[in-house]
């Protein structure tokens, strides 16, 4: 799928054949006897007959891919259309989900063009038309295989990003194989796109393809085919409406259905259903997967906001087995490699949104849960269909409400579906809901995404077209708000208008005259009033999504855009709506005007409101009114009065460096601005020191100026541990012990003076020392018997000083 958007060989590797133009292959007599052989039995096929793919008069590179992808003997819908497609039928083909569609339409279409000697030059042979991109993408890859020795291109145009990739390679493609919205997007816009060479259509999920949804996207493409072609058209619930088949001009198609006599669903699938509450809905899913370990499930849901959140919070509970989503406001990739996870494990939940429904061939699904009830039988089918594929085995739950059981189960049965009611063991529920809103409490963003679940869901069934079956009013939501894990119930507003006017619509019916009262008395259904009122509050309420609203803003905005298929609200008369009042709201929706980025531009500027304006202030932090005064060089000023859109970026690196000169001598001058003021600064600081010390002295100290000024020396190591001075004071052999200890610790972060040096300091303060100490004891010990002869001596020294050295000595000691 990573390819997607290429228009590539089937073929890559060994197989692989260069590119033959058209007189080339012409001139292979090979090819030629081949067309000839097969075309004398293309006429004579009995589909009685054909047991093998090889029974069929099928060229050799068709019949090697059929071989190479095992497959041998053709189902029941191959054997019955291959014929017809083969002679250039037109085909209704209908046969049950994982019948093997997908092979009875390809096989034609390869052999058709090969039986024209299409070319890679002649452009576009056939085009495959899938509702969905994982279909086309399936579709894709079974092409790939089965025409892996011809030498067509093949694309797969399907949405999601790069058409400009698309554009240039549309050209080069013999079969297209798309979606409808892309195809129509190449058709409008690439004036490379030619479809006039088409020859054979095909539209897989054929009903789906030309229901609502995709009618007017249809309509416009069909316009551009050529009328000239082959039509195959292939779903498990065909269309059979004429208009859907005028609009193809097949007014000559065989129907092939082989299907019809026997049940729509296939054979091996068990279906059941059970009737579960709308507030138990989480608890039995969540007991279900977990009983479910090892098996392969798909779940299907009603909306993506609904997908998202189950996911998100089935994720946190953790089940203990795979969990994966896929809806489609995923980013392309994304449901790429899910689809592509989903296929490869085989214990694995997935939760889904009816984008997987139609066709697609997971292999070996055991499960599928229709969590929600489908909005009619076809929807049914398809889901179900997902399991029980070709000859497996597979086994369907539907889900539905009390309010829904009676409708639902009587359309089923109505179209031959065997289901059984099962009970569900009350036993083996458990109930998630605490732990959901602790998760929510913690979480914000999950919180937010379960108010959009729970509001999407009841979108969902308000929008639904058979109101036998879906009753908004019959839904308790507060009880299915608190299992969703939320503590307060979410507002849903479109509801609780939509309630307020059926109240009002019914008091003005009573009001008004008895003919009008009668005829509501004799259906209950009957909406006619309702619509009446509620058509004039449409135009108040309906026609301003952007109201003052703020929460759940976003669901109602969505709530008016109609995405879903079958609503029939319209249009040339022959469709119907059985819900009046809903048919209001949808209409006033249509009328609501879609808000363009152009159409808010418009508001912004009809409000005055300056939208990117920017404020430059200076370093003052006054508001500079014109930053182009700022500019200093002239080639800014030139550049900048320039009114040329855009920027050249040469000019604009020598405008920056021009500019920047300037910004480095301002800068500069700053600098020096600054530093004369912290010298000035600190130059007064320094007399204010002074003072302060004055002060001190004068008044006595003052601790907190103190600690201010005086320097911090904390930090220093202690010298005596530094120079290992053991303090002869200090008589504890232990507080040395540490002292030494705390030396050699220090040693690595001080800086030690040479031992030497040292040694030599110390001996010259020791002699100092005892110096100092002798002249001291002169000085003090006058009273002491051994202190007479040194007096004597003393008296002998001085008495032969000169008065001049008398004093000089004297003044010494006195310093001392
Ligand atoms: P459908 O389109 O009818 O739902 P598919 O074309 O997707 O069914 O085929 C369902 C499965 O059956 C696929 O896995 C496919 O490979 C397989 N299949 C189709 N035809 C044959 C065949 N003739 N023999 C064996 N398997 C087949
Ligand atoms: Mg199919």
């Amino acid at each position: 799928m990573q390819n997607k958007k290429s228009a590539k060989p089937f073929q890559k590797g060994k197989n692989f054949k260069k590119y033959q133009n058209k007189s080339q292959s012409a001139a292979k007599p090979k090819d030629d006897e081949e067309i000839e052989r097969i075309q004398a039995q293309i006429d004579s096929i009995d589909p009685s007959k054909v047991k093998h793919f090889s029974d069929f008069p099928l060229s050799w590179k068709t019949q090697k891919g059929i071989r190479e992808s095992n497959y041998k003997v053709p189902t029941e819908i191959q054997r019955q259309s291959i014929g017809y497609a083969l002679q250039g039928r037109d085909i209704l083909g209908a046969a049950q989900t994982g019948s093997g569609k997908t092979l009875a339409f390809l096989i034609p279409v390869i052999e058709n063009l090969f039986m024209k000697k299409w070319t890679r030059l002649d452009g576009i042979g056939a085009i495959i038309i899938s509702p969905t991109r994982e279909l086309a993408y399936q579709i894709f890859e079974t092409l790939k295989k089965i025409g892996a020795h011809h030498d067509f291109s093949a694309g797969l145009i399907i949405g999601g990003k790069n058409l400009k990739f698309e554009k240039k390679r549309m050209d080069q493609c013999n079969i297209i194989i798309c979606t409808p919205g892309r195809l129509l997007q190449h058709m409008d816009e690439n004036p490379l796109f030619d479809a006039s060479t088409m020859q054979v259509l095909v539209l897989d999920e054929a009903d789906r393809c030309l229901d609502m949804g995709f009618e007017q996207t249809m309509n416009g493409i069909i316009e551009n085919l050529p009328p000239e072609r082959q039509t195959l058209l292939f779903s498990a619930t065909q269309t059979k409406s004429v208009k859907d088949l005028a609009r193809l001009s097949l007014d000559n198609a065989v129907y092939v259905a082989p299907t019809e006599q026997q049940t729509v669903t296939p054979d091996n699938l068990k279906q059941s259903y059970v009737v579960v509450n709308l507030e138990d809905k989480i608890t039995m899913l969540w007991s279900f997967i977990k009983s479910h370990l090892k098996q392969k499930c798909i779940v299907f849901l009603s909306s993506c906001k609904q997908v998202k959140y189950i996911y998100e919070m089935f994720c946190k509970l953790r089940p203990g087995t795979s969990l994966l989503a896929l809806y489609g406001t995923l980013h392309q990739d994304r449901r790429v490699a899910i689809y592509q996870e989903f296929c490869r494990k085989s214990n694995v939940v997935l939760f889904a949104t009816d984008i997987a429904s139609r066709g697609l061939d997971f292999p070996t699904v055991n499960w599928v849960i229709q969590l929600d009830c489908p909005e009619d039988v076809t929807q049914y089918i398809h889901r179900a269909g997902r399991t029980a594929r070709h000859k497996a085995r597979g086994e369907s739950l539907l889900v539905l409400l009390p309010s829904e059981e009676e409708g639902m189960v009587a359309e089923l049965k109505d179209s031959k579906i065997n289901i059984d009611q099962i009970h569900i063991d009350p036993r083996k529920l458990f109930s998630p809901k605490g732990k959901m809103e602790g998760f929510l409490a913690q979480n914000k963003e999950l919180k937010e995404t379960a108010q959009r679940a729970f509001v999407s869901y009841i979108k969902s069934v308000f929008l639904m077209k058979n109101k036998k079956i879906f009753n908004v009013s019959k839904l308790n939501t507060d009880d299915y708000a608190k299992s969703l894990g939320l503590v307060v119930v979410p507002r849903v507003r479109f509801l609780e208008r939509f309630k307020k006017r059926q109240a009002a619509a019914q008091k003005t019916n009573k009001d008004d005259g008895s003919s009008e009262e009668s005829s509501s008395d004799e259906d209950e259904d009957d909406h006619e009033g309702t619509s009446k009122v509620s058509k004039k509050d449409d135009d108040v309420n309906f026609n301003l999504p952007h109201s003052d609203d703020s929460d759940n803003s976003e669901a109602e905005e969505e709530l008016f855009k109609i995405k879903r298929r079958d609503h029939e609200i319209e249009v040339d008369g022959d469709s119907k709506i059985d819900d009046a009042a809903a048919k209001a709201e949808l209409t006033a929706a249509r009328k609501a005007k879609v808000l363009t980025k152009a159409a808010q531009a418009k508001r912004v500027l009809k409000k005055r409101i300056q939208a990117n304006t920017k404020v430059e202030f200076n370093e003052d932090g006054t508001e500079v009114l014109d930053t182009r005064k700022q500019l200093q060089s002239d080639l800014a000023r030139d550049y900048i009065n320039q009114d040329e859109g855009g920027i050249d970026i040469e000019t604009a690196k020598k405008v920056l460096r021009e500019e920047d000169k300037f910004d480095k001598q301002r800068f500069k001058e700053i600098v020096k601005a600054k530093h004369k003021v912290q010298k000035k600064k600190s130059k007064s600081k320094k007399t204010d020191d002074v003072d302060e010390d004055d002060e001190a002295d004068d008044f006595g100290s003052d601790a907190d100026a103190d600690d201010q000024q005086s320097i911090d020396l904390s930090w220093l190591p202690d010298p005596k541990k530094v120079y290992n001075v053991v303090n002869s004071d200090s008589d504890s052999s232990d507080d040395n012990e540490d002292q030494n200890a705390d030396v050699s610790e220090s040693e690595s972060l001080v800086h030690r003076p040479p031992k030497r040096l040292y040694e030599k300091k110390k001996k010259s303060r020791n002699s100092t020392e005892s110096d100092n100490i002798a002249s001291a004891s002169d000085d003090n010990d006058d009273d002491g018997e051994e202190e007479q002869p040194r007096k004597k001596k003393a008296k002998q020294i001085a008495d032969k000083l000169s008065l001049n050295e008398a004093e000089i000595i004297a003044m010494q000691l006195l310093g001392k």
